[in-house]
């Protein structure tokens, strides 16, 4: 019957998209996409907690093949396996620079945040890359800020942390990624030049109802505030949410209630319509 024969059709669908997905998160699907530029820069709102203040955006990869999205977090994985997380960061840096210059001449207070895998930092010349990324879409550093995620590779701390120096003295700013759900919270806050600890939307999503999330959420805030860093809150979903985020002095926030990732092009003349 119909029920039935929808049923198959679903399967079939469910099994050809993940076959479609663990065929594309292959080391040569990967290189062809980064090359033939069918990945996609979407962006996310940060906004101020105090005004709700449009304080820039986040840049996210998107890859969309054959009605499948693959999702980021399985072809970033596989770019740090297999070599590509170089030029996966390059084809970032220079789209979110393109999309960014635009909407730079209309609001040159905007900072626009691309996420910076570790390994990319000890793989290539990024502070090269970086600085003549830059000059060649005429953003000024100011403009760039860097999300680097904690990891493990405590051992390569000491170059990490003198490329990130280097980057901060020319302007770029530096955020703390994921903060809290690695191994190296409190050595990465020692090392580096950080500007922004961002939280974690595992630890921001349940400060409404549960007392020790809450009460981690307000500690985080003040330890990133005795360092002179600024705080932001990923994953803010509800009005309580951003209610109790204002309390405990967190300076921004990024997340569905206010603006959800949307293709470059969309979410800055989202901007522009007054929003
Ligand atoms: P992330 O850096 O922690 O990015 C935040 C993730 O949370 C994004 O997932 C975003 O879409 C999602 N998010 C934002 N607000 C909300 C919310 O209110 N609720 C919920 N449930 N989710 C929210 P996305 O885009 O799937 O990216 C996943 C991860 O992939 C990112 O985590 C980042 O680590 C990585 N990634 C994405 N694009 C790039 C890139 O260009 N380069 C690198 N190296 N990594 C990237
Ligand atoms: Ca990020
Ligand atoms: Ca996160
Ligand atoms: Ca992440």
């Amino acid at each position: 019957d119909e029920a039935t024969l929808e049923a198959v059709q679903t399967a079939e669908r469910h099994a050809f998209n993940s076959s479609v997905e663990r065929q594309l998160v292959s080391h040569d699907a990967l290189r062809e996409a980064i090359a033939a530029n069918h990945l996609a820069i979407w962006l996310q709102p940060i906004r101020s907690v105090r005004d709700g203040r449009l304080h820039g955006f986040e840049s996210l990869a998107r890859w969309r093949h054959r009605d499948a999205w693959v999702a980021p977090e399985r072809f970033i994985a596989t770019a740090e396996q297999t070599g590509l997380i170089g030029p996966l960061t390059h084809w970032s840096l220079h789209g979110t620079l393109r999309a960014c210059a635009p909407a730079l001449r209309e609001n040159p207070t905007l900072v626009f945040s691309i996420n910076l895998s570790p390994r990319a930092v000890l793989e290539d010349d990024v502070v090269a890359a970086f600085s003549a990324a830059l000059a060649l879409w005429g953003v000024p550093a100011s403009a760039l800020k860097v999300e680097v995620t904690e990891t493990a590779f405590v051992s390569d701390m000491p170059a990490l942390s003198e490329v990130l120096r280097e980057l901060h003295a020319t302007g770029v700013a530096i955020s703390i990624d994921d903060y809290g759900t690695g191994y190296s919270s409190m050595a990465y806050l020692r090392e580096f030049p950080v500007d922004e600890v961002k939280l974690d939307r595992s630890f921001i999503q349940d400060i409404t109802v549960n007392t020790r999330s809450r009460q981690l959420a307000a500690a985080a805030v003040s330890l990133a505030h005795g360092i002179g860093a600024q705080v932001v809150a990923e994953g803010v979903e509800s009005a309580q949410t951003l209610a109790l985020l204002a309390e405990m002095g967190c300076d921004r926030y990024q997340g569905y209630l206010h603006g959800r990732p949307a293709p470059a092009a969309e979410a800055i003349a989202a901007m522009t319509g007054g929003d």
